[in-house]
């Protein structure tokens, strides 16, 4: 007989990341997932989790997809910088001597930004990929460890800060991170965390499939908070209400680990709800998008400019069947400098407008689209600045009539 067999691990049943209870059903398998995932809900406590938890394939290349496998381009965490910079130092003074724990630490932008406000701070960075993680290597006030958080084997209570943003997500085991997280930190000190809101999948003109293959667990406030709890800290800020893309929150090394955390019936039925309308939104969403295509390529004799060429743009062509040809420009500030081109067209910066004096643009963001629409009108006054949510909605109309 054999015992111990790494086989023996495909027969254990898979348990729960926040309660341990193995009543996880399956509920949902994304589109075009490499990884063979399927989306889970916890039976007794609501948490919505992938399975299998492969959080170790290797790396591929940059893919800009609408769809499950969603690749290698890490570029949202910069947009969370100053937040996070600015909750250590609602907590902690400038001049204070911090010892700040940054994990996944990436290109270092926020161990930069913080350090340059923090003049007595000092940071540990860890990061996995070395190709990025070597950017932190010349920084002063700061080590860097190349390694995965599980493996850093970081010495107790040496921190007066845990900073961690868009990390947890990816964990297979993220509670025993967040529990390794208490045990680095010292008495009444700061996690800082971030991560994706599931709240968003009941966003009204989702399109791109949200559970990517990346992201093995799917945080709701209530399952961040209590997770986060269970490891043992108090919740000193929550969750920002009005923001349904992220969920920051700032909490305190306290007591003990919790030994149980306990099923919670209202949680269950809510993520059931809310995949059944983001399923039910996304389909009919999809329908929409030929219509948006069309419109646009209506308008293609105008001089079509699109902004944003993400996953938004993605699901306009793989599902939409949107023909790049009848565009003018192809506008991405962010990706430009992850891929040159997009379904056969090249990304430019917002200058190239002037010359190319499109008569439409289109912004193909939705959580950037005011700071976009607002951009594009300083770059081309006198054209004409369409919403990707208002066309999706137009389109939505029209079918529906
Ligand atoms: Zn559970």
């Amino acid at each position: 007989m054999v015992t111990g067999s790494f086989l023996d691990v495909f027969d254990m049943p898979a348990i729960c990341e926040l309660c341990r209870n193995d009543a996880l059903e399956a509920v949902y398998t994304p589109e075009r997932s490499q990884r063979c995932i399927r989306v889970h809900i916890c039976a007794n406590c609501g948490l919505v989790q992938s399975l299998p938890r492969a959080d170790r394939a290797p790396r591929r290349t940059a893919a800009v997809s609408s769809g499950a496998d969603w690749g290698n381009v890490r570029y949202g965490k910069g947009f969370r910088t100053q937040i996070a910079v600015d909750a250590v130092l609602r907590h902690r003074g400038r001049a204070d001597s911090i010892s700040l724990l940054d994990v996944g630490s990436n290109r270092g932008r926020f161990a930069r930004a913080f350090l340059a406000e923090a003049p007595n701070a000092a940071v540990v960075a860890v990061e996995p990929d070395e190709r990025v993680a070597q950017s932190c290597a010349e920084l002063e006030r700061a080590e860097l460890v190349v390694a995965r958080i599980e493996d850093a084997a970081l010495e107790s209570g040496r921190f007066d800060v845990v900073h961690s943003c868009h990390t947890i997500e990816h964990l297979a085991h993220p509670r025993d991170v967040l529990a390794d997280h208490w045990r680095c930190l010292k008495a009444g000190g700061l996690l800082v965390l971030d991560a994706p809101n599931i709240a968003l999948i009941g966003a009204d003109d989702i399109v791109e499939e949200w559970f990517i293959d990346k992201h093995l667990t799917h945080f709701s406030e209530r399952t961040l908070v209590r997770m986060v709890e269970a490891a043992g800290f108090k919740i000193i800020e929550k969750p920002d209400k009005t923001d349904p893309e992220n969920l920051f929150l700032v909490a305190e090394k306290s007591a003990a680990a919790a030994d149980r955390v306990a099923g919670d019936w209202e949680e269950v039925e809510e993520a059931h709800a809310l995949i059944a309308d983001y399923l039910a939104a996304r389909a009919r969403n999809l329908i929409a998008l030929g219509a948006v295509a069309a419109e646009l390529t209506a308008l293609a004799p105008r001089g079509v400019a699109i902004w944003g060429a993400g996953r938004i743009f993605d699901t306009l062509v793989v599902h939409g069947g949107f023909d790049t040809k009848a565009l003018r420009l192809l506008i991405d500030t962010h990706l430009r400098e992850h891929v040159g081109e997009r379904h056969g067209c090249a990304l430019t910066g917002p200058e190239a407008l002037t010359d190319a004096r499109p008569g439409v643009i289109v912004v193909m963001s939705r959580g950037f689209a005011g700071e976009i629409a607002a951009e594009a009108r300083r770059f081309a006054p006198t054209a004409e600045i369409l919403l990707y949510t208002d066309l999706l909605s137009r389109a939505r109309t029209r079918l529906a009539a």
